[in-house]
Order: C-alpha cells, then sequence, then structure tokens
C-alpha cells in the first residue's frame, strides 16, 4: 500500500513532481509564462473517484498557477460514446467544484486532423495499408524482434491520398483499410513500428452525424488536440508514458512556432475493495448487479455523492494521497476517513434505531411527553439546537439489550443502570419474550433526580444509549452498504475475472427503523449523524411518508489509528 499523509496540520506541503515541473517551466520561459492544462475524458461511462484525481490535478494546476484549464470530451469512438454521459461529466465536475474555461470536443478538431494526416502523406510519412487488423497485428513483432514491412509500405504519396479520400469518401468497407504513419517497423519502441492514425468507422457519430466514415485512433488525435488548443502541460495516467515519443513525433510534424504541449504522467488512482475502469463499471450496470451508475456501492462520483460523500471529502482525500510516478493501492479507509472527517464537521446529530424494541420506562405518567434541548453538533455551535421528546414508551436498538449479559456489557440488562441521552438514567427491570423467545418489550424505572441540570444528574453510569418515543418517531428504511468486492486487489488476481470477486453481501436493506420526527423535513442527499450509528443521508428515492437513508460511513474511525502509528 502506498499512502502518504502530506496533509497532516502543521506540516507545510511541498511542491508535487508535476507542481516542480511546471515552476520550472516558468522559470525559464517555456511558452511565455502561460499555463494551460485540459481534463479529456472519454463520454463512455460516468466518471470515478480515478478521474477526480486527474480532475483535482488538471483544474488545480490552472489555478494554482494562473492558468486555464479545458474540458475537453475525447469522443473519438462513435460506437461507445453517449450524450448521457457527456452531460454526467459535465455535472460531476460542477459538483466536484471545478468549471472549466473553453468547452471542446476531440470531433471539433476532425477537420484539422484530416488536413494534417494529408500532409504527412505528401510527406511520405503515412500510408494507406490494405491489410486486415490481424495481418497488422502479426507483422509487429515483439518488444525484442523486429516487425515486418508492410507490402503497402511503399505506395506513392499519390496513391496514398487517393486511397485515403476514398476511405472517407464511403467507398471502403468497414476494417479493410487504415492509415498508417510511415516511421520504423524495428523500432524499439512498439508504438513506433507504423502506429495506425484512421480506420473507417461507417457509425453515426453523437455530434459529426454521418459526416466521417473515418476516424482517428487516440495516439493521432491526442496530442494534436493538445496542439490545437494550446495546451501546455498535458497531465495523463502512466500508461500512456510508453505513447510519450510518438505524442512528440507528431507534434515535431505539426509544430509552427516556439509554442510546445508537454506531456507529463502520474500514478493511477487504484483503491481496495473495488475497481476503477468505466468498461467493468458498465458491465456491473448493464448485468444488473447494481442498481445504475449512482448506486452507492459504486466508486462513480454520482455514486459516491449518492452515498453521502461531499465534494471536500474527496477533494481531501485526493490531495492526501498526492501524485508519484509509481502505481499502487489506496485503501479504501482512507476515503472512508476522509469523509468521517467532515461529516464530523458539518452533520448534525439525530436519533435512529436501526432496529428497535420497545422500552416501557413503567414509573414515568402515561400520556406524558418532556421536550428536552438537544444539541445539533457539538462541532459546530452554529448549528443550534432542538427539541427532542421523551415519554413513557420507546424504542431502543434491540442489541443494545440482553437479558443475560457478560460482566462487561454496559447496557441494558436486569439490575443495570444507563443513561438516556438528553434525559434520564434508567434502570432496566426485566423484558417481555414471545413464544419463540424473542423479546418484545424491555422494562425499565426511571430517576427522575438524575435529568440532565438535575440534583444527580452527575451520577456516573457506563453507557449512554440513543432512542426515540413510540409516538413522535417516525418509520424509515435504511440501507447498509459493504464493500464492491470481496477481494482486497482485484488486479492481483489474474486467474478470476471480477465478476466473480462481487460481494454478495454488499446491500443490507432494513425496513423497520425508526427515526427521529425531525427528519421528516430532510431533503435529498441531506448528511446526518445517527447517533452511535454512523454517517447517513437520505436517499433521492424517498418519499414523503416513506424516508429512505443510505450508510456513508460508520463511526469507527480505524484510518487515523493506523496513521497516527
Ligand atoms: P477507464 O479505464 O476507467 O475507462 P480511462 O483512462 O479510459 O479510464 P478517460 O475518460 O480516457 O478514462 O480518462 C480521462 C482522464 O482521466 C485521463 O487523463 C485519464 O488518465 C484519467 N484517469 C482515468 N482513470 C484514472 C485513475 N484511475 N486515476 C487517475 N486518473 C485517471
Ligand atoms: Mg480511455
Amino acid at each position: 500500500m502506498t499512502v502518504v499523509d502530506t496533509n497532516s496540520e502543521g506540516s507545510k506541503k511541498s511542491l508535487n513532481f508535476i507542481e516542480q515541473i511546471v515552476e520550472n517551466d516558468l522559470k525559464e520561459g517555456k511558452n511565455r509564462g502561460r499555463i494551460a492544462t485540459r481534463f479529456p475524458p472519454e463520454p463512455n461511462g460516468y466518471l470515478h473517484i480515478g478521474h477526480a484525481k486527474a480532475i483535482c490535478l488538471d483544474f488545480g494546476i490552472a489555478q494554482k498557477y494562473g492558468g486555464t484549464c479545458n474540458l475537453r470530451f475525447d469522443d473519438t469512438n462513435p460506437t461507445k460514446e453517449d450524450v448521457e454521459y457527456v452531460d454526467s461529466i459535465m455535472e460531476d465536475i460542477r459538483w466536484l467544484g471545478f468549471s472549466w474555461d473553453n468547452l471542446f470536443y476531440a470531433s471539433d478538431y476532425f477537420g484539422k486532423l484530416f488536413q494534417f494526416a494529408q500532409e504527412l502523406i505528401k510527406k511520405g510519412l503515412a500510408y494507406v495499408d490494405d491489410q486486415s487488423a490481424e495481418v497488422i497485428a502479426q507483422q509487429k513483432g515483439t518488444p525484442t524482434s523486429p516487425g515486418v514491412n508492410s507490402p503497402y509500405r511503399n505506395r506513392s504519396a499519390e496513391e496514398n491520398l487517393d486511397l485515403f479520400l476514398r476511405m472517407q469518401a464511403g467507398e471502403f468497407d468497414e476494417g479493410s483499410r487504415v492509415l498508417r504513419a510511415k516511421i520504423d517497423m524495428a523500432h524499439s519502441n512498439m508504438h513506433f513500428r507504423d502506429p495506425l492514425m484512421y480506420r473507417i468507422l461507417k457509425q453515426a457519430h453523437h455530434r459529426t452525424g454521418n459526416t466521417w466514415n473515418i476516424y482517428p485512433l487516440y495516439d493521432f488525435a491526442h496530442g494534436q488536440c493538445d496542439y490545437f488548443e494550446g495546451i501546455t502541460h498535458s497531465l495523463c495516467t502512466l500508461e500512456f508514458e510508453i505513447h510519450r515519443p510518438l505524442y512528440d513525433w507528431f507534434i515535431d510534424h505539426l509544430q509552427e512556432g516556439d509554442y510546445r504541449p508537454r506531456q507529463i504522467e502520474f500514478n493511477r488512482l487504484n483503491i481496495t475493495y473495488t475497481i476503477m475502469s468505466k468498461r467493468k463499471l458498465l458491465q456491473l450496470v448493464e448485468g444488473g448487479f447494481v442498481k445504475g451508475w449512482d448506486d452507492p456501492r459504486m466508486p462513480t462520483l454520482c455514486g459516491l455523492r449518492r452515498r453521502g460523500y461531499t465534494p471536500e471529502s474527496i477533494r481531501n482525500f485526493i490531495d492526501r494521497i498526492g501524485y508519484t510516478k509509481f502505481d499502487g493501492v489506496i485503501d479504501q479507509s482512507l476515503l472512508e476517513f476522509a469523509v468521517r472527517e467532515h461529516l464530523n464537521k458539518i452533520a448534525p446529530r439525530v436519533s435512529a434505531v436501526l432496529n428497535p424494541v420497545k422500552l416501557i420506562i413503567t414509573n414515568y405518567p402515561e400520556g406524558k411527553v418532556e421536550w428536552n434541548e438537544a444539541i445539533n453538533n457539538p462541532e459546530d455551535e452554529s448549528a443550534g439546537s432542538r427539541s427532542i421528546p421523551f415519554a413513557r414508551e420507546l424504542y431502543v436498538e434491540r442489541d443494545d439489550f440482553m437479558e443475560e449479559a457478560p460482566k462487561k456489557f454496559y447496557r441494558l440488562t436486569p439490575g443495570q443502570e444507563v443513561r438516556l441521552k438528553n434525559a434520564y438514567i434508567v434502570q432496566c427491570t426485566g423484558c417481555k419474550k414471545d413464544a419463540d423467545g424473542q423479546v418484545q418489550e424491555i422494562y425499565c424505572t426511571y430517576d427522575p433526580l438524575t435529568k440532565e441540570g438535575g440534583p444527580e444528574s452527575k451520577r456516573k453510569v457506563k453507557a449512554t444509549l440513543h432512542y426515540v418515543t413510540v409516538e413522535h418517531s417516525l418509520p424509515a428504511e435504511v440501507r447498509l452498504y459493504d464493500r464492491l468486492l470481496t477481494v482486497e486487489n482485484p488486479a492481483e488476481d489474474k486467474e478470476r475475472d471480477f465478476m466473480d470477486m462481487l460481494n454478495p453481501d454488499s446491500l443490507k436493506v432494513l425496513k423497520d427503523c425508526r427515526v427521529e420526527a425531525s427528519l421528516q423535513d430532510a431533503r435529498p442527499l441531506d448528511h446526518f449523524q445517527f447517533l452511535r450509528m454512523g454517517y447517513f443521508n437520505l436517499d433521492p428515492d424517498s418519499r414523503p411518508g416513506q424516508l429512505i437513508f443510505n450508510r456513508t460511513v460508520g463511526l469507527r474511525d480505524t484510518w487515523s489509528k493506523i496513521a497516527k502509528k
């Protein structure tokens, strides 16, 4: 696990390696002191937390150095792309707290790329190959043995140009021809062995319709789009490092003045017990294993949002893990730590009983209701307080009672005293069970002198329990989530498909919960701390009279214990 906490309070944060490069470039006056970045998602899925890492870097560098950051949809493959994804990507970037200076699509540059390809053909640097993809792949060689030249490699520029224009005119079938750069079939970098630039695809594109019968491939599109847009620092993940020489090769043939974009690679984010590939996440959605891209178990930004994550917590998490040149896997608990830390500051405390059983205070007057002040958030004075009811009949957690308890059980068991939050100390006197031995009611007596602020309020008891009143509380459904996968690092397990690693118990639905009445005004995505139970938010599936909550994260904070070691 590669986890470095660079954000602990008091320590001054040093520059990451990309900021160092940017500062050096500025010092050297490169690109006349201009900083321009871009975030280039392919609109073939929803953004996930890995993308948040790229977004925070691309937008963050621009913000920090007074530059610009564009959003550019890398829409070069019409077979997988969709406007649904375009819209969701924009929504998620805004939600994270960033806004782009310009919005572009790689398809905006299809005309320019087409021109540039023709220039390369005229210079003898590109040719049309009539072979199939399989044959071309066979001729590619291996990292230790050179490839074989295509028999079409030495066509004249005129013939190549004619064929290329006819490819675009729609004269040839898909897969029958490609345009390749003519570089070196024996090059030590496999990406230089006459890489593909264009393929024939007779598919409607979500923006350009049926204008194009040929589409550029990533390597021929990405760097050139950077160049057309005036990007100075093209930040991407480490798997593109090996593509960088080719990126530079195309730029060499495009560059006119002194401006030049530069590709810099950083480590991809991987998190334990989950996957981070749009293709695989799509499989989960299409196979019905989750309820959609925004299922709260998904590592997508919309899933995390629905789960109760805040933009601040995600940005803090990204900031903590930092940017390096080595791939690693980040412990999921670090992400949970970040959201717990933020919700602790902002989430009002409320009472919710997830697994309720009745508790009757036998010496408390029937029909009496006391309204006690409860502090909304001890971490935030401005959150104020609210009145919560106390009465003879309450609900408490079933787990908080044991008829025959071990010595260290400090909660409800006959003879033992506990405090009920914001109210009295009560002593358990017994319970009533049904024919199956299931506890139906618990009985207690209360001591009126122990009310908060009363003469015996300071009396020591070992547990304080939460509760709601039977009369005022509301029914609610609560959804508890667990890890999506049963395997810590799915990438390490090459034998099994990730679909065989799905955790069958990743969702547990509690239908009969009771929550305090103040929650009837909760709005979708509002955050709460359910006392003793964790952080929850209101799911958008909720309807009036039918509250549904998601558990964002439990209260227990295992990460900080690890971090402090
Ligand atoms: P996926 O494999 O999940 O589909 P991708 O790399 O194909 O991801 P793109 O839409 O092409 O997704 O990515 C847009 C940008 O986000 C790229 O610059 C890419 O490097 C970056 N990115 C994608 N996944 C991660 C990740 N896990 N960690 C950091 N950056 C990422
Ligand atoms: Mg991609």
